[in-house]
């Protein structure tokens, strides 16, 4: 099976989030599992070191765009990198602002079709051609490539290449798209299922209304979309496509994220040693972070966007409270909206003596967090799947989260009996900072006199198989669904695939 994977990011080239550490890790997985995967993302500026490999033109109104591709391999996957003016050329930044990233993701879209055509005639390894029996799509950025695949559905070749449009994050959705498609020559999306002006013009919906199959990163999440408090207005949508919608939890890189060979850890250890060989993580980290190392004082994080999605606006306050009144320390890693990172970077300012925030992106960094805290809040408003919990998980850093979307499926909660019986971490619900703020005292209340059910969770969530294993199994059988679905419409009669 050929898959060709279209996306805006692929750790470890160009990483924003969840989605960048997804194409970095599952198309390897893939790999291993003996389907040919390769990835196409655009040429930011700041990918160096990739060969040039050739130009082709993509026709447009405008005149012909000349597209140069370069290449590399990344762990025995095929990587390219497209780029055109006037887009991907020196500006450095993955995401701009809507009436940029619009026309840019657009034209990639084009871009990548133009591109298979190159792959399918071999002018990338000497003649021998590749058609990929699917385009695995992700986000709104690619979400023109399902109907691109429709409108060329009469060609030879074309007509058996299936899409799967996968949402990473339903809130960016590339809305009112109409003018830029106009303007590419780019005809009226018919399909029935779009009966809405806002949908034929908004690129994700697009994606989801002609893609042979849908899905999203978790099986919570993918219940949640079906409603209007997270289908961001493409809920009805969601509906329409229900028989051919699912989710499939991710899974993080095994080999990335593994405190047991981890160059970035003061000392390794596994699921046997943690008892022992974790605790210097800790203390190292507190020393590197200039705060009293002390084994028994609860040292809490929080790494990750600092945006309203994350819950960060109620979190502050929730932590703030318990700085005030609790013997704790905390650690806080991120980026995001200026007006929360101001108030979240100023908890590091006021608790001088047990607080630290950094407003950063610092991947290593992020490593040593997960080594050596004791506790990690995702208090996400949603969370299509959540990686940081995972993560947290497999260091044998309690997560406490907020019940929703993948942190439902990734994290038991405690069953608060004095061996564990049950749990890998903490769950609240509500989102105001009493919810948070009560919750972080169950955890600081079974941290100083339960440490037996402690040390369980921690066992247990370091033992759970994190790795893309069962995602690879599920992604194969929907490929194939989707490929089936695909050849059984353009082209009955075509032998099925081997
Ligand atoms: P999202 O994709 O919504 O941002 P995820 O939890 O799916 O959230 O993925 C976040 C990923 O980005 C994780 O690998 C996390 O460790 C990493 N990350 C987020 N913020 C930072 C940061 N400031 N520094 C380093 N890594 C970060």
């Amino acid at each position: 099976m050929k898959v060709l994977f279209a996306a805006s990011e692929m750790a470890p080239f160009v990483k924003t989030g969840g989605l960048g550490d997804v194409i970095g890790s599952l198309p390897v997985a893939l790999r291993e599992a003996g389907i040919d995967a390769r990835v196409v993302i655009p040429h930011y500026s700041a990918i160096r070191e990739v060969d040039y490999r050739l130009t082709y033109a993509v026709p447009r109104r405008s005149g012909d765009g000349a597209v140069t591709v370069h290449q590399t391999d990344y762990r025995g996957v095929p990587v390219y990198f497209l780029r055109s003016w006037p887009y991907f050329q020196d500006d450095g930044k993955i995401y701009t602002v809507w009436d940029w990233d619009t026309p840019r993701f657009i034209y990639f879209s084009q871009m990548v079709m133009a591109f298979i055509w190159e792959l399918q005639r071999g002018a990338l390894d000497d003649g021998a051609g590749w058609w990929p029996d699917l385009v695995h799509c992700h986000d709104w950025h690619t979400g023109l490539i399902p109907f691109l695949l429709h409108e060329a559905r009469f060609g030879d070749g074309w007509n058996r290449i299936a899409s799967l449009m996968t949402i990473h994050n339903m809130r960016f959705q590339g809305p009112y798209a109409s003018s830029w498609l106009y303007a590419e020559g780019i005809r009226n999306r018919d399909d029935s299922i779009l009966d809405q002006q806002d949908w034929r013009d908004n690129l994700l919906a697009i994606g989801m209304g002609y893609a042979n199959k849908v899905n999203t990163v978790s099986p919570y999440h993918a219940a949640e979309l079906h409603y209007p408090r997270f289908g961001e207005g493409l809920q009805d949508l969601i509906w329409r496509r229900h028989a051919d919608f699912s989710g499939i939890l991710n899974g993080i890189d095994a080999h990335i994220y593994n405190p047991a060979a981890d160059p970035h850890l003061e000392s390794v250890y596994d699921a046997e040693t943690f008892r022992k060989k974790r605790p210097p993580n800790k203390a190292w980290l507190q020393s590197q972070l200039d705060l009293p190392v002390d084994p028994n004082v609860p040292l809490i994080a929080l790494i990750g966007r600092i945006t309203d999605q994350k819950g960060i606006d109620f979190a502050v306050p929730a932590i703030r409270a318990i700085l005030e009144a609790e013997d704790v320390q905390f650690v806080g890693l991120g980026t995001g909206e200026p007006d929360l990172q101001a108030a979240f970077g100023q908890i590091g300012l006021d608790y001088s003596w047990k607080a630290r925030t950094y407003l950063m992106f610092n991947e290593p960094f992020a490593k040593q967090i997960y080594a050596g805290a004791d506790l990690l809040l995702v208090p996400s408003r949603y969370e299509p799947c959540g990686l940081t919990q995972m993560i947290a998980q497999r260091y044998g850093c309690l997560p406490l989260v907020r019940e929703t979307g993948g942190l439902v499926d990734t994290v038991e909660n405690y069953d608060n009996t004095p061996t564990a019986a049950q749990g890998t971490g903490f769950r609240f619900l509500f989102e105001e900072p009493a919810a948070l703020a009560s919750t972080i005292r169950w955890a600081l209340d079974t941290f100083h006199n339960r440490p037996l059910a402690w040390a369980t969770m921690q066992e247990r969530g370091m033992r759970k198989d994190w790795s893309w294993a069962p995602g690879v199994a599920e992604y194969r059988a929907l490929y194939r669904a989707a490929i089936d679905a695909r050849r059984w419409w353009e082209a009955p009669g075509m032998a099925p695939l081997p």
